[in-house]
């Protein structure tokens, strides 16, 4: 029945394991790969990317409007109107000169056929800009005459305070491409069926030099756009169509094809906006961070396998453990009431009194006192292991004759080894210094090693204990010739509970608690406890205790 509940509870306790941490773990891994991928294959990372320059192309769109419309706003206030005949020239010229950003200016009335132009006059001394300038005033007046009719009547259907527009566009001048460009109103005070235009052209060096330079230093520096969490550095320019030769660009601008463009349609005709970042391109950031987070998710992976791992590991040892523990209240309880009902029967036989032979008596009460030390060995092991699992064994370190105290040991026991078969081979090296040990505890060491060589030997019984000095420390050794112990099982013999899975050592009583306390009491002395053993030749376990100065354990608790 309870060999039943056990394994169902092992069953359960890994459907449990499986269902709640390896489940969901694998579902996350396959979940986050088959992310990755699709983000891979949809360029998603770019083209979040390629949308946030588009966003951020559109208000520097927008900003250039807003910035055009804050300078042309008190020119159209200060313009000439067609009524203010011959005063018209100088009222322009007024107005250029209080605003040097403009190229010329000109006034258009289609009843009176009048064109009244003035260039900048603070360049009226450079050539060039005159010959430029003039070149662009010839134009204007070229289509003026027709296209006049129509502009007008689309400004009167715009907001009053909006109503301006601006042409413009590329011309070659002394091989470089230039923008030419000028803005257009209905002067103040126009009547409505009048066709009349006031226009004002910007310095093409002003736009190149001034206007927008700040304007994309503006856009890239704003704070209130998609860039400002970005770690990389976004680069702008403006060039002309079919020529990728930056007209305007910023200050980090690096060379190299732009990813994103936008055309300007209302404000700017013909410019093209571009963008990138310095350094990089879109698609090296789509792959960096596609690597990094498979880099991130592999790690992880390792992590929870390595974490999956661990807990089934812990949860198999607990499981194991837990039988142990139970077949070693079994083992015990089977061990207690052996001693315990031969003593019982030979007491009473005693107690009747009926055996005539000395000899006998003398045989039942070696049994009873033989019974009740193995008894006595066996509490004191349990005992013993009950105070180290709960951290409460102390040990008493005296200066011992370790010599005598072997010697005194193996002479209680020697009866029992001469008893059982078994020849006894005592070596004890007369040069053994005085050192601080526990006696109890150690003589308890070497009745369970000398214990474990009567138990674990077939048909060569042999048992030799010597004890002698090396270099660093003084060795106690127990050699048998008995069943031996395989390698794989050497170190795990010192684990508690832990017995062999040789049959003999099944037939065997025994708690498997023995040589987990030789152990400790060994280390607790600052020492350790050996194992040399080949199956079916025999065992050697030494127990290495240091000596000297340094290594006088004093007092420990365990
Ligand atoms: P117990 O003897 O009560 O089972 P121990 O801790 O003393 O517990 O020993 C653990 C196991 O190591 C034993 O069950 C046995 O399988 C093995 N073992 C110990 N000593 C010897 C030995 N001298 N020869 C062969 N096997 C041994």
């Amino acid at each position: 029945m309870s060999k039943k509940w056990r394994l169902t509870d092992r069953t359960r306790t890994l459907l449990t394991l499986e269902l709640a941490i390896v489940l969901p773990a694998a579902a996350l891994m396959g979940f986050s790969i088959w992310n990755l991928k699709h983000i891979q294959r949809d360029k998603a990372v770019e083209a979040a990317i390629q949308r946030d320059f588009q966003y951020v192309l559109k208000i520097a769109e927008k900003k250039s409007w807003h910035q055009a419309n804050e300078l042309i706003t008190p020119v159209r206030k200060e313009f000439p109107n067609p009524d203010d005949g011959p005063q018209i020239k100088a009222k322009l010229e007024h107005v250029l000169l209080a605003h040097p950003e403009y190229a010329y200016a000109a006034l258009y009335d289609k009843k009176n056929n009048l064109l009244v132009t003035r260039m900048q006059p603070g360049r009226d001394h450079d050539q060039a800009f005159c010959e430029f300038t003039q070149e662009d005033i010839n134009m204007l007046a070229s289509w003026l005459p027709s296209e006049a009719s129509s502009t007008v009547k689309h400004l009167r259907k715009m907001k009053e305070e909006e109503s301006w527009g601006l042409y413009g566009g590329w011309t070659l001048r002394a091989n470089q491409h230039a923008y030419w460009n000028v803005a257009y109103f209905i002067p103040e005070g126009v009547a409505p069926d009048r066709v009349a235009l006031g226009m004002v052209a910007f310095d093409e060096e002003y736009l190149r030099k001034t206007f927008f330079p700040a304007l994309v230093k503006d856009v890239l520096s704003s704070k209130s756009t998609v860039l400002k969490a970005d770690p990389n550095l976004p680069v702008m320019m403006i060039h002309a169509p079919r020529d990728s030769t930056p007209w305007v660009a910023s200050a980090d601008w690096d060379g190299g094809e732009p990813e994103e463009e936008r055309r300007f349609a209302d404000v700017f005709p013909d410019l093209i906006l571009a963008m990138k970042y310095q350094g990089t391109t879109i698609a090296d950031i789509g792959n960096r961070f596609l690597r990094y987070n498979y880099i991130v998710l592999g790690a992880l992976s390792i992590l929870m396998v390595g974490g999956i791992w661990l807990t089934y590991r812990n949860v198999s040892r607990e499981m194991t453990l837990a039988r142990v523990k139970s077949d070693f209240v079994a083992n015990v309880s089977h061990e207690l009431r052996t001693p315990l009902a031969l003593i019982r029967l030979y007491a009473e036989t005693l107690e009747l009194g009926r055996l005539k032979d000395k000899e006998k008596y003398q045989e039942y009460f070696r049994i009873i006192r033989e019974e009740s030390e193995r008894l006595t060995a066996l509490i004191n092991n349990i005992l013993d292991f009950s105070r180290i699992e709960a951290g409460r064994k102390e040990y008493e370190f005296q200066e011992t004759n370790l010599a005598e105290l072997v010697h005194s040991t193996l002479e209680s026991y020697r009866f029992q080894i001469q008893q059982n078969g078994f020849a006894f081979e005592e070596n004890i090296s007369p040069d053994i210094p005085p050192v601080k040990v526990d006696r109890e505890a150690i003589a308890r060491s070497l009745l369970n090693l000398v214990n474990n060589a009567l138990k674990y030997s077939r048909d060569r019984k042999f048992i030799g204990v010597s004890l002698y000095r090396s270099n660093s420390s003084i060795n106690l050794e127990v050699r048998d010739s008995g069943i031996g112990i395989p390698a794989n099982e050497q170190e795990k013999i010192f684990e508690k509970f832990y017995r062999c899975g040789d049959p003999l050592v099944h037939n065997v009583k025994g708690s498997g608690l023995g040589l987990s306390l030789v152990r400790h009491i060994a280390r607790a002395h600052g020492g350790d406890v050996l194992v040399e053993s080949e199956p079916e030749k025999g065992s050697k376990f030494t127990i290495a205790l240091p000596f000297g100065p340094t290594s006088q354990a004093g007092s420990a608790t365990a």
